[in-house]
């Protein structure tokens, strides 16, 4: 039966494929895909962890004790009963050998669709077997887990770059962190869906980076999505079509032809420098988030990197942190790839809906952090670690032996910050003066992203080099809007005029002081504020590659002196909207 799933557009396009589940159940495992050879193997150790367990739940049955209440008997012979039931390791094996899936991520697949039925039970002697099956499914999968040879693999990361399938796969999960999002970009996945997310969290921020069409925030689409459906993602829109009838196909079908098209057509521009009809030149850079994403943005034609989001060198990898040398030879990496173009360095901005550790937003929300978003974040979290925040500078100056660097502070709200920073690279330098190590002059800025930055931007104008306001946080902190909460999402509103002149003032202002100053939020990269941006000054956007050559298109039809002059009408409107289409000419899309 075909559904409709709404939730909101983040990544453009159109994605079409079979629905991958990655199962929220409270069993945590690993899935990744094993190539064709693997299958048997990986059946066989399905099938040899359900003999050790079917040996498991013998025994305890043996060894009862006489007086024992007859029930607990009669349990595990359910138990023994499920287990051998073709349903569980036999179903399983069928994704192992169709779908290439891992075996754990075969079983609690498995578990996901057998527990859908028991809940649609009349019987209510039998829906609540379905306790019963998960306990029986958690044995096996504590049985495939003490397995030698198991692979290793960080649980919920699916790695899918060896999947053999024929068939295109989407992803449809509960939530997916950023860290694992990163794994995506080396996937066979041709989109994705989640219940929970806002337009800018950084998940969906890293499903844009990637160029394939997502839809976050679909509240119940993992519950009504099954294992293996065909699905349309519809990434303008934010509609998941499930079960879609053979003539929506063809109509998207047809729709991802042009799409694919246009794309084609966007990327001949790729080259062209990026210059307003009045003759003003623009600078695009690129938002970057692992060193290897430096090549894409220079083959995007990029002029450097603006924002590399140095906090996803630290994920997914427990509590072993990269150390000075490892980030080092990260951070040459990226300057090299750029060829002596500016490459922009974040300092860690950890914290927020990007846990350190892996432990799901879900935890890290209830029980680590009240109000993470509030909490000890981005330079807030390295001035509580001054070792490592130091060892991060070294490793970042380093670097600029080798390339042009750029140092950025994230979330800098207080003057005390600016200073313990600017002390913290001092002795960074000295340190590395010191060990007689090679580093270059590299400019400080301040990410403009907390409304008090903001508002007092003259006083930390005059201790950086230059500015890139962070539209994401700018717009999360000043309308008070968690920009990772789906039940928000509609009043998360980068057109608000509060917003919007917190954005001009900072693009004014840094300008009249002759500092550098660019955008480098989400907004930056869409075009339907481009001409808005222009107006207020700015030249400077940093954005992820695939985003440059929509929004130079929307330059090259711009002529910034002209708009310029309707600027402070739109700031005053109410409804900035409207004034800036009427203003600014053509639909703001
Ligand atoms: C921002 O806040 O706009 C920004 C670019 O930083 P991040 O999205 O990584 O928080
Ligand atoms: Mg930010």
């Amino acid at each position: 039966m075909t559904i409709q799933i709404f939730g909101l557009a983040v990544a453009r396009g159109v994605a079409i494929g079979r629905a991958v589940l990655i199962a929220s159940s409270r069993v945590d495992v690993a899935h990744y895909f094993i190539s064709a050879e693997q299958a048997q193997p990986e059946v066989d150790r399905l099938l040899q962890a359900r003999d050790e367990v079917t040996r498991e739940l013998s025994t305890l049955q043996h060894d009862l004790p006489a007086d024992a209440p007859h029930e607990l008997s009669a349990l595990l012979d359910v138990h023994l009963m499920l287990l051998h039931d073709e349903n569980l390791v036999g179903a399983a094996s069928t994704w192992v050998r169709e779908r290439h899936y891992n075996a754990e991520w075969a079983l609690s697949a498995q578990l996901e669709v057998l527990a859908r039925q028991f809940d649609e039970m009349e019987d209510e002697y039998l829906r609540e077997r379905k306790a019963d099956l998960e306990q029986v499914t958690e044995r096996v999968l504590a049985a495939l887990a003490r397995q030698s040879g198991a692979r290793a693999t960080r649980t919920g990361t699916p790695i899918a770059q060896d999947f053999g399938g024929e068939e295109p796969l989407v992803l449809v999960a509960s939530d997916i962190a950023p860290a694992d999002m990163l794994q995506f970009k080396r996937s066979v996945f041709k989109g994705f869906v989640t219940d929970v997310g806002g337009r800018t969290s950084h998940t969906a921020i890293v499903a844009r980076s990637m160029d394939i069409p997502a839809v976050v925030g679909a509240r119940e689409g993992s519950r009504l999505i099954r294992q293996d459906d065909w699905i349309i993602i519809d990434g303008d829109t934010g509609v998941v079509i499930v079960d879609p009838p053979p003539i929506v196909l063809e109509e998207y079908r047809f729709r991802q032809r042009q799409l694919q098209l246009e794309r084609e057509r966007l990327d001949r521009l790729r080259h062209t420098p990026a210059v307003t009809l009045d003759g003003q030149p623009v600078e695009m850079l690129a938002n970057i988030e692992m060193p290897d994403d430096a090549a894409v943005a220079l083959e995007s034609g990029a002029v450097g990197v603006g924002l590399f989001r140095s906090e996803f060198l630290f994920m997914n990898r427990g509590h072993d942190l990269p150390g000075e040398d490892e980030q080092f030879e990260a951070y040459r990496s990226a300057v090299e790839s750029m060829k002596g173009l500016p490459v922009t360095i974040r300092t860690v901005d950890i914290g927020a809906d990007k846990p350190l550790e892996r432990m799901s937003l879900h935890e890290l929300r209830h029980e680590h952090s009240l109000n993470p978003a509030l909490g000890l974040r981005a330079i807030r979290w390295s001035l509580a670690e001054p070792a490592m925040f130091r060892a991060q500078l070294r490793a970042i100056l380093r670097a600029s032996a080798f390339g042009q660097v750029r140092i950025l502070i994230p979330m800098v709200a207080h003057l005390s910050e600016v200073r313990l920073t600017l002390e913290a690279l001092k002795r960074a330098k000295q340190q590395l003066s010191d060990a007689g190590r090679a580093f270059s002059e590299v400019q400080v800025g301040a990410m403009i992203e907390v409304p008090a930055a903001a508002v007092r931007i003259d006083s930390f104008l005059r201790h950086f080099d230059f500015v890139s306001i962070g539209t994401n946080d700018l717009i999360q902190y000043t309308l008070a809007i968690d920009r990772a909460d789906e039940h928000v999402a509609h009043l998360y509103d980068p057109w608000h005029p509060a917003v919007l002149s917190l954005i001009g003032a900072t693009i004014s202002k840094a300008r009249a002081a002759g500092k550098g100053v660019s955008v480098c939020g989400e907004m930056a990269g869409d075009p339907a504020f481009t001409r808005l941006l222009l107006a207020m000054g700015l030249r400077s956007f940093s954005m992820h590659p695939r985003q440059i050559a929509p929004v130079k298109q929307a330059v090259l039809r711009a002529d910034a002196q002209q708009m310029s002059e309707h600027l402070s009408s739109i700031l005053e409107a109410d409804d900035p909207v409207q004034s800036a289409q009427t203003l600014l000419g053509g639909p703001l899309h």
